[in-house]
């Protein structure tokens, strides 16, 4: 009994530092990932489905390994915020954000409004709103061009800091979305006291539309939340007409996801910005 003991411990404990030298491997890659040029920035466009105008973007971390290729952000995010590498790495997405939406305003390509993806490990830096003004005013970018996309875990937790930065951001006109609507344990009845703008119909219920009646549900009751709370609804991970459909039925007004374009690089995001603008006036 003693020697399989021994050798289950051996197993997971191999097992397990597999996983922390693969997380150091990578975090190690991560360490000046930015200054080699691995890590780029995607665009994804936000629809009005009434209309189809583009209202916005958001912007989406790509990084490129030199030998393992991409890494989804799924997997580095999480290594960048544990090793506290993400402030660099999201305070540098955040300046080329504001600066790349400014540039579209002055080519007159867009005026739309660039949402950007806010790590909890950013969020409670003190410094977090001046961070936010400081990228803004550096790009010369109207304040409410710019939406932070924050899940519910980040403002729901440290509840009394994380409301004084959004009154402060709220104050400097700045947009507020909940990503990922939905999925947190939030009481849905508390969201009144934070001053957001927007809720993300997080795409795992979008998914499942139509049909599922518990996503139906979800859906539907997160679009009369909103609107009876004054705030936008997006539905994000929208992949079909069917799920299209469904949303105008429900009277949800925006929409993103594979049906309208993928996450696009800033020239591929310009070619199809004009070919949809003529499509769209056709
Ligand atoms: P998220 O913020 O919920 O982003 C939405 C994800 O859905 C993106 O995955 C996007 O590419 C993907 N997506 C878009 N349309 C569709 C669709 O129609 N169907 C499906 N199935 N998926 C769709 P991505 O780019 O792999 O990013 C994954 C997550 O990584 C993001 O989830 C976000 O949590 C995080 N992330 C990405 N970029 C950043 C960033 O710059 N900063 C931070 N803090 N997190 C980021
Ligand atoms: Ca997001
Ligand atoms: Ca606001
Ligand atoms: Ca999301």
């Amino acid at each position: 009994a003693k020697e399989a003991g021994r050798n289950r411990y051996q197993f997971y404990s191999d097992d397990m530092t597999a996983r922390a030298i693969e997380r150091l491997s990578l975090e190690r890659d991560l360490r000046g990932a930015a200054e080699r040029n691995e890590l780029f920035l995607v665009y994804q466009p936000q629809i009005e489905l009434t209309n189809g105008y583009i209202i916005g973007a958001e912007v989406l971390l790509r990084w490129k390994h030199p030998v393992r290729g991409f890494i989804s952000p799924l997997r580095f995010i999480p290594v960048a915020e544990d090793s506290g590498l993400i402030l660099g790495i999201g305070e540098r997405a955040l300046r080329e954000s504001c600066r790349q939406a400014q540039v579209w305003r002055e080519q007159g390509l867009l005026d739309m409004r660039i949402s950007v993806n806010i790590s909890a490990v950013q969020f409670r830096q003190t410094d977090f709103v001046e961070v936010i003004e400081r990228a803004l005013a550096e790009a010369g970018l109207p304040p409410d061009k710019l939406e932070l996309e924050l899940t519910e875990s980040v403002v729901m937790q440290d509840v009394e800091p994380a409301l004084e930065k959004l009154r402060r951001l709220d104050t400097l006109g700045v947009k507020v979305a909940i990503d990922d609507f939905g999925t947190g344990y939030s009481r849905l009845s508390s969201l009144r006291q934070f001053t957001v703008d927007r809720l993300k119909i997080d795409q795992s219920f979008v998914h499942d539309l139509p049909g599922n009646a518990d996503a139906e549900a979800i859906a539907t009751a997160i679009v009369a939340m909103g609107s009876s709370l004054g705030l936008r609804v997006i539905a994000e991970g929208v992949e079909t007409e069917a799920q299209e459909e469904f949303l105008q039925r429900i009277s949800c007004k925006e929409g993103q996801g594979y049906l309208y374009a993928w996450p696009m690089t800033t020239s591929e995001f310009e070619a199809w910005v004009t070919a949809w603008q003529l499509h769209a006036r056709a």
